[in-house]
């Protein structure tokens, strides 16, 4: 059968010129027959394109779409997802990209990658409640794929540089069919160690830091103050505030917390206090001033260890002081913890339960 793929455009004509001289080779991928790609429906319009469900010889595909002047996002993400050993279970997996000429003879960017069968974990929440275990997958899963994101290794001759994500949202990452998490939209994902990267000048610092959503900026970006002398740690850093804000998101819909109360419908980290549209000034107040945070639900009972282990690794996750917050290792550590406390507490009374296990493992 022959597949036709429907070239989609929505940049402008006076753009173009930024994309016209490329020298680069694009196609990295020349065993992957882009010309069997079928593109079937809309799936999500981002900030650089579309992202279109589709399907690759038979195969289920997501394919996004970017627009000419974000050629540069483009290659970097193609970039971080062609990085040695980045394949992992928690990291969406990376099929192909291509540079085509579309039907209005402009040039257009893809990206194909599987399909994650849930889509955002925004939208996941947004449309299901989880119980103990699935918020735990969810969790575990989140900080899996960042600890490998954020390691580096040599393995078979090749090292892994460490990578920062620097846009880590909800909307950014991904929910399989199994209910656990992938981590996508890489557009921003900047390698930390390795021979590629030097260290940033003064001149740099802006660009270094201030990228990413203002929503879950950390306080160190909303304040400029991101110590740029360790930039590999720092920028790790900045990550795990926002799985602090994530893991809160995931614990806002956990049924199981509420004891049997109403489960509060989805709402982003900040919306209660800032609405919709929170700007970058009114972060500044709120989260580096006023030091405040999402707020941990009064339902959440603490008689369970279980339920203050939680709590506490979120707050970690969100420490002002950068330094004091965990490493998504251990954020994934504590996670298959707390995925076997509950069931430890399902049989045993919450309060006769030891609290030695959460306790040591904080980094
Ligand atoms: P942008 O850089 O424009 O934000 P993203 O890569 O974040 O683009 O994709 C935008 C949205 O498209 C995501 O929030 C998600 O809803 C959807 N999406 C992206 N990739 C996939 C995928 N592999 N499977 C399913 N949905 C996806
Ligand atoms: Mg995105
Ligand atoms: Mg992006």
């Amino acid at each position: 059968a022959i597949y036709f793929l429907i070239r989609v455009w929505h940049g402008s004509q006076r753009e173009l010129h930024h994309t016209m001289h490329l020298t680069d080779d694009i196609s990295i991928t020349p065993s992957l027959d882009m010309d069997n790609l079928k593109l079937l429906q809309v799936l999500d319009r981002g900030r650089y394109g579309c992202v279109w469900k589709g399907c690759l010889n038979e195969r289920e595909v997501a394919v996004k779409v970017f627009n000419p002047c974000h050629k540069q996002n483009f290659l970097n993400e193609r970039d971080i997802y062609t990085t040695a050993h980045m394949e992992h279970d928690n990291v969406i997996r990376f099929i192909g990209a291509e540079e085509r000429i579309g039907m209005e003879g402009t040039v257009e960017y893809l990206l194909v990658m599987d399909y994650a069968h849930h889509g955002s974990l925004y939208h996941y929440l947004k449309t299901y409640m989880v119980n103990w275990t699935g918020m735990c997958r969810l969790g575990h899963s989140l900080a899996r794929g960042l600890a490998h994101l954020h390691s580096d290794f040599v393995k078979a001759g090749e090292s892994k540089p460490a990578v920062a994500h620097r846009d880590l949202t909800s909307r950014n990452i991904l929910v399989k069919a199994d209910g656990s998490c992938a981590l996508s939209d890489l557009g921003f994902a900047m390698r930390l160690t390795g021979n590629r990267i030097c260290n940033p000048g003064q001149e740099d610092t802006a660009h270094i830091t201030e990228v990413g959503t203002v929503r879950y900026m950390a306080p160190e970006v909303l304040e400029g103050a991101v110590n740029l002398r360790d930039f590999e740690s720092a920028l790790k850093q900045v990550d795990m505030y926002a799985v602090g804000l994530i893991l809160w998101e995931i614990a806002t819909r956990c049924q199981d917390l509420y004891m049997g109360q109403p489960v509060p419908e989805y709402m982003q980290p900040f919306q209660a206090e800032l609405g919709q549209h929170p700007t970058f000034e009114e972060l500044q107040v709120i989260v580096s001033r006023e030091k405040r945070r999402p707020q941990l639900s009064d339902a959440w009972r603490e008689n369970s260890q279980a339920v203050k282990s939680l709590k506490e690794t979120i707050e970690d996750c969100w420490d002002q002081d950068a330094e004091a917050r965990l490493t998504a290792l251990c954020v994934e550590e504590r996670m298959a913890e707390l995925m076997s406390m509950w069931s430890r507490n399902s049989t045993v009374s919450p309060t006769l339960n030891p609290t030695s296990t959460a306790g040591s493992s904080s980094v």
